[in-house]
């Protein structure tokens, strides 16, 4: 029996963690990857107080988890394939086993939204890419295309030019959605071009991205851009996340998706929190998902007081 079990390691969760270690409490965090979540396939950070040009995304995930563990939080590698949070006594059951605790938090965060293209899955791994810190290198003096016109698609367009010679955002809109100031930095770089109006149609080839079949959204009209043999293509989505809350069912209140918290991020279950990315919430950002894991820590602990 555990005080509180924490689904999923990233910095939300990684920060509950550390709150609730240090306040001696029988902690286990049950992540089904990689501690760090998001924020570890992510090489800059800029926007996360104290991180300096030498962090990268999974140097702060190496640095929360090390903290972590200095405070006696267990971590399994094991993905939750059922829960039972109703009863004072709560079940999480993994693969491996069935966990009991007193406390739940929720941290699992949301993964890439797919656009279910013809070829997208086919070519997953060879060419079609969630993650440009994990492929970015392998477009070395290439072509890639980034689907997507938000923040994630702008900057990590940006990010692909150390390695493509020529980066496309393909983009269904005139206008990009992403913040300004990374707007501005793409029109900089004169190694990015956005094509407006455009979705990606299909990706085409077997073992590995031949062409691509890109339709403009004001005429209609579909074209095709082929591979040049000398130069690796490589296809990025950004086309948004979904939360990963399908193992909780209907056993709490969600919205679009998104677990529904109040200020202490308590859910619609008592001694049931949810932080980061899963909570129905505006701004996701490393410093929102750490904020959200010490309040829900704070209030774990007055519930098991009480
Ligand atoms: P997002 O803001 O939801 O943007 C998704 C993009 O994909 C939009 O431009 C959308 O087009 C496009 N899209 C969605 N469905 C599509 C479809 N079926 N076909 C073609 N295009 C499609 O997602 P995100 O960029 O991953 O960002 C998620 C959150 O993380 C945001 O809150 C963002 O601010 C935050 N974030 C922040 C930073 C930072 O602060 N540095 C970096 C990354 C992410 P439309 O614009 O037409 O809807």
């Amino acid at each position: 029996m555990y005080d509180i079990i924490i689904l999923g390691g990233g910095p939300a969760g990684l920060t509950a963690g550390i709150y609730s270690g240090r306040a001696n409490l029988k902690t286990l965090i049950l992540e089904p990857s990689l501690l760090g979540g998001q924020m570890a396939t992510t090489i800059e950070v800029e926007n996360y107080p104290g991180a300096g040009p030498d962090d990268t995304g999974m140097s702060l995930a190496e640095k929360m988890s090390n903290q972590a563990d200095s405070f006696g939080v267990e971590v399994k590698y094991e993905t939750p394939q059922r829960v039972d949070l109703e009863g004072k006594t709560k079940e999480v059951e993994t693969d491996n086993g069935t966990y009991q605790a007193k406390v739940v938090i929720l941290a699992m965060g949301r993964e890439p939204r797919k656009l279910g293209i013809p070829g997208e899955d086919e070519l997953a791994g060879r060419g079609v890419s969630y993650c440009a810190t994990c492929d970015g290198a392998f477009y070395q003096g290439g072509d890639i295309y980034v689907i997507g016109g938000g923040n994630s698609a702008v900057e990590e367009a940006n990010f692909l030019t150390r390695f493509a010679d020529k980066v496309y955002i393909v983009h269904r809109r005139d206008e990009l959605r992403a913040d300004l100031y990374l707007q501005d930095r793409i029109k900089a770089n004169d190694q990015v071009e956005v094509l407006w109006n455009s979705t990606l149609e299909e990706i085409k080839g077997d073992t590995t991205i031949e062409g691509l079949v890109i339709k403009d959204t004001e005429t209609g009209e579909t074209r095709e851009v082929e591979r040049d043999p000398k130069r690796p293509l490589g296809v990025f989505f950004y086309v948004g996340s979904i939360p990963r809350t399908e193992v909780l069912g209907d056993a709490l209140e969600l919205k679009g998706g998104y677990v529904v918290t109040d200020e202490n991020m308590e859910t619609s279950l008592p001694g049931v929190y949810a932080i980061g990315d899963v909570r129905d919430k505006k701004l996701r950002q490393i410093a929102t998902a750490v904020g959200d894991g010490a309040i829900a820590a704070n209030a774990a602990l007055a519930y098991l007081e009480d």
